[in-house]
């Protein structure tokens, strides 16, 4: 017997032509010998064993195996090497392929996984426990104690379902389908047959399998990792897979937006107008000291961006977003500056009276107002500044030009 590839027999340690429960034993010392549960470090191992087994135990895909090697088993691969074009012209007979054959795929397990941000941006290697239903072996998942396909039920051929005719007189007849009664419905005949005896019929068993996830870096909200083949198994359908959706914890400090990072940080009065350091406690847990610009004056609401100290970018594990600093800016309470001061500042800030509302002709009346104490009416003021925020919320026409405290 010739087979373009010995790699899958190599893996169990059988000869290309060894027979099905040859593979079977091979497949069963070596996965006693290399469980994870055993033997934490070669699930790599375990999965090659496994894949070989899952191929060479499958009669179709053994076949495929054989003639065509790994390429054969590949999703979409087409015996015959027909080409899109012979399909677009209806030329070539239409060759029954891999994925025709194939079962409907089983059940996927899904589950959420919770990562914290520091892990998303260095990358994390964790492990999960899925509980899941795998088929049983001995019976290779048909319940039957020869481990043989059942025989289909010759009540219903198969179907599981029959059609009866009833006559409702006058010449009308009514026509349903009703559940065979002879196969329960799985269009199986079960009678006289012997049940497996390691899984009693059932054709599964519950197995809790520890996967290892390995999570990217820059890895984003909402990604999914997939785990082919590792989800429920069953005679009927080809195994499902394990889906893993990551979901990102909110951080104490940082927010993102894809591999930028915002922060918010409040400056004293100082700072703002005299320059400022920032030190930062980074998700790689690297302390970063940030410098402002000479000469920068930052207002309440400023932002200032440094690159490079965003995500890593998913992918490219090297490259990094930005980090973006929302400002506020903490003002002294009022009362805090004593004349000395006042006048010192005065020399030092720019000076310049305000312009505004200058329009006057000169026929006015001119007159002078007090601001309000702030302390004695600290309500009033507080309800007005609600007032005007959230109109200037809905106007959307900003701030600026708005009720001065003359008005009042
Ligand atoms: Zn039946
Ligand atoms: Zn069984």
């Amino acid at each position: 017997m010739s087979v373009k590839e010995t790699k899958l027999y190599d893996v169990l340690g059988v000869q290309p032509n060894a027979n099905k429960n040859q593979i079977r034993k091979a497949y069963k010392k070596l996965a006693i010998k290399y469980h994870p549960d055993r033997n934490p470090n070669s699930g790599e191992k375990f999965k090659e064993i496994r894949h070989a087994y899952e191929v060479l135990s499958d009669e179709d895909k053994k076949k495929l195996y054989d003639k065509h090697g790994e390429e054969g088993l590949k999703d979409g691969f087409q015996e015959g090497g027909q080409d899109m074009f012979s399909s677009f012209f209806g030329g070539g007979r239409r060759q029954t392929t891999q994925n025709e054959k194939r079962k409907p795929k089983g059940r996927d397990l899904v589950h959420t996984l919770n990562v914290s941000l520091d892990d998303l941006y260095r990358g994390k290697k964790t492990k999960i426990a899925v509980s899941r239903k795998v088929t049983c072996n001995h019976c290779n998942g048909y319940g039957t104690g020869d481990g043989k396909k059942p025989p289909m039920c010759s009540d219903c051929n198969g179907q599981g379902v029959r059609i009866v005719v009833q006559r409702l007189g006058m010449g009308m007849i009514q026509q349903y389908q009703t559940r065979c009664p002879t196969c329960g419905g799985t269009g199986k005949s079960l009678q006289n047959i012997e049940k497996c005896s390691e899984c009693n019929g059932q054709k599964t068993f519950p197995e809790r399998k520890v996967l290892e996830v390995f999570i990217d870096k820059g890895t984003l909200n909402g990604d999914k990792i997939t785990f082919a083949g590792e989800g429920e198994q069953s005679s009927e359908t080809s195994p499902g897979d394990v889906v893993l959706t990551i979901k990102e914890k909110p951080h104490e400090l940082f927010k993102r937006k894809g591999a930028d990072l915002i922060m918010n940080y409040t400056l004293s009065l100082y700072e703002a107008l005299c320059g400022y350091q920032i030190l930062i406690h980074h998700l790689d847990k690297r302390d970063v000291l940030i410098n402002a610009p000479s000469n920068d004056v930052v207002k309440p609401g400023d932002v200032r961006g440094i690159s490079d100290l965003g995500m890593p970018v998913k992918g490219r594990p090297f490259q990094y977003g930005r980090l973006f600093i929302l400002f506020e800016v903490e003002f002294p309470e009022p009362g805090f500056l004593n004349p000395d001061v006042q006048n010192l500042l005065k020399s030092a800030l720019p000076n310049e009276p305000k312009k505004q509302n200058e329009k006057g002709t000169g026929d006015e009346e001119s007159f002078t107002a007090e601001v309000m104490d702030i302390n004695t009416h600290k309500t009033t003021i507080k309800k007005m500044q609600e007032v005007y925020q959230s109109d200037s919320d809905n106007e959307k026409g900003g701030r600026g030009g708005g009720v001065s405290c003359e008005q009042m």
